[in-house]
């Protein structure tokens, strides 16, 4: 079940993506070991993990939540 925030103003939303967009633009990264994605932008609700974390900003120790894979597991994916 995804929760998205719906009640945040119009051009706030749009000034926010822009910004992402030019300064800091969220990536995705897949688990070569069990294929699943983090995405920068939306987080990882399960583990704890803010939406727009970067995911170098991880702690070296981390790995993935589904297989245990390390954080040098991971493939940075191209953008959509
Ligand atoms: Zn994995």
């Amino acid at each position: 079940m995804k929760h998205k925030e719906k009640n945040l103003p119009v051009i706030k939303c749009s000034l926010l993506k822009q910004l992402q967009e030019s300064e800091n633009v969220m990536s995705k990264y897949e688990c070569s070991v069990c294929g699943w994605v983090y995405d920068e932008e939306e987080g990882f609700d399960g583990g704890g993990i803010a939406p727009g974390t970067k995911f170098e900003d991880f702690a070296e120790d981390w790995f993935c939540p589904f297989c245990s894979a390390g954080k040098e597991k991971f493939n940075k994916l191209r953008g959509t």
